[in-house]
Parts: C-alpha cells; structure tokens; sequence
C-alpha cells in the first residue's frame, strides 16, 4: 500500500513556499523577532563574509581587525599578499583569501562607482548580484549577505545551516548550495523583513538544534513537519553537503 502522505519535498511549489512560512512562524518563538539594521557597513561586511569562511566568527572578526592595521583599502591592495595572508591568519585558508581579497578590493577601486557599494540600493536585484558576483571573490551566499543585510534588497543567504535545515524538513530537494539560493528564493516571498528573519532563525536553529551530526530532533518545534524525522525517527544520518 503507498504512503497517502507524501514527503514534503515531493509537493508543489505553493505547498513547500507554505511550509517555508510555517517555518518562519514556528522558529520566531524559539529563537525571537529580528529586526533588520545593517549589523556593518558594506564593504566591512563583503571583507568579513569572505574570512568567516570555514572560520569561526571569533576569527573572522580578528583577521579583520589585524587587516584593517595595514592601512586603507588602497594600502591593502598594495601590500604584499603574504603580508595580508599574515594579516588574516586567524580566518581558515589564508593563502587563498589574501589573493581574493585583493582581487576583489582593486575590481571594486577600478569600478565607477568604487569602494562605495550604494548604488547597489537602486539597482535591479537581478543585475546587483551580478555585479558583485563578478567581483574575483565574491560568490551568491557574499552577495546575498551584502544586499540583503545591508540594503535590504530581497535576496535569501544560503549558508551552510540554511541549507541543511531547509533541505532536512523538505522545503527544497537535495542539491548544492549554489542552486539552494535559486530553489529557495523561488519559493519565498520579496519580503526582506521576512527573509532576513528566517535567514537568522534558521541559523540559530542549525547551530543549537539540527546540526550536521547528530541533530537533536527531540527538542526540535519542527519535528512535526520534517522529512528527515519523518524518514529517520530519532536516527536522522549526518549531513554529507
Ligand atoms: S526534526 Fe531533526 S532533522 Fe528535522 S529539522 Fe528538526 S533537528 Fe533537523
């Protein structure tokens, strides 16, 4: 006999952008309303969100303070790349950030507009992600961050937890992190209130609750709904991105 209640993965679109909602509500009580306010500027966040990779936000923040010490963004540039691989040495892959970092510092001096990413404010979201996607180190999860956090535009970060998160509970089907951000955003609404508050709370929720390993589906409020529990029970497999 088939299963009359499918996985929430194998729904239609209308259904699994509801299920998204729901998500949203359910997760607010847990972890609290998020306003959003820019938490930096927006080149301080573009540089950040290039070192927090692999890297604890302790580190992150560090390296950017000690780069900050070389000088300007165009001191920066000029530095010798080991002086910002040192400078940065407290973020993950030093070696290979320090060349990006200038890459993507001397692109934007180069650019009309220069370091002064405000334009971003006006422009179609569709052509603000390709202009900072085309920066040398600048992929989708950067700029979504930037124009999401920053001006507000609506755009959906996919990182590491969104994604398991969202893909555990059926919202979107297995898949990469790079296509999550299309998936995803198809589904969501052009809220940017809405989705800077899911973005955070699923977040929160990857770190405390529904880790890679061993999550812990007994306290989760959206047990209820999730494939993954659904599927697993209590024996939910570690996540493999
Ligand atoms: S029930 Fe388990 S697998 Fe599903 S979202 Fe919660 S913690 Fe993650």
């Amino acid at each position: 006999m088939t299963d009359p209640t499918p996985l929430n993965v194998a729904r239609p679109d209308d259904e699994r952008a509801a299920l998204l909602v729901w998500m949203h509500g359910t997760l607010r009580p847990e972890y609290g309303e998020r306003p959003l306010t820019p938490r930096r500027e927006p080149l301080h966040e573009l540089i950040s969100t290039i070192l927090s990779q692999r890297t604890t936000h302790a580190d992150e923040e560090a390296a950017y303070r000690e780069l900050r010490t070389l000088g300007d963004w165009d001191a920066i540039i000029a530095a010798p790349v080991e002086a910002v691989a040192h400078a940065i040495r407290r973020s993950n892959y030093p070696e290979s950030k320090a060349p990006r970092i200038q890459a993507t510092l001397a692109a934007l001096r180069d650019s009309p507009g220069g370091y002064d990413l405000d334009h971003l404010r006006d422009l179609p979201v569709k052509d603000a992600l390709k202009f900072l996607t085309d920066l040398p180190g600048v992929g989708i999860k950067t700029a979504s961050l930037v124009l999401l956090f920053n001006y507000a535009r609506p755009v959906f970060p996919v990182d590491t937890h969104v994604h398991r998160v969202t893909t555990r509970v059926g919202a979107i089907p297995r898949m990469g992190e790079q296509a999550a951000h299309r998936a995803l955003l198809k589904l969501l609404p052009p809220d940017p209130a809405f989705l800077y508050e899911l973005h955070v709370n699923l977040l929160r929720h990857g770190q405390r609750v529904c880790s890679w390993h061993d999550p812990k589906c007994g306290v989760c409020v959206l047990r209820s709904r999730c494939d993954a529990y659904a599927q697993y029970g209590d024996g939910v497999p570690a996540w493999k991105a």
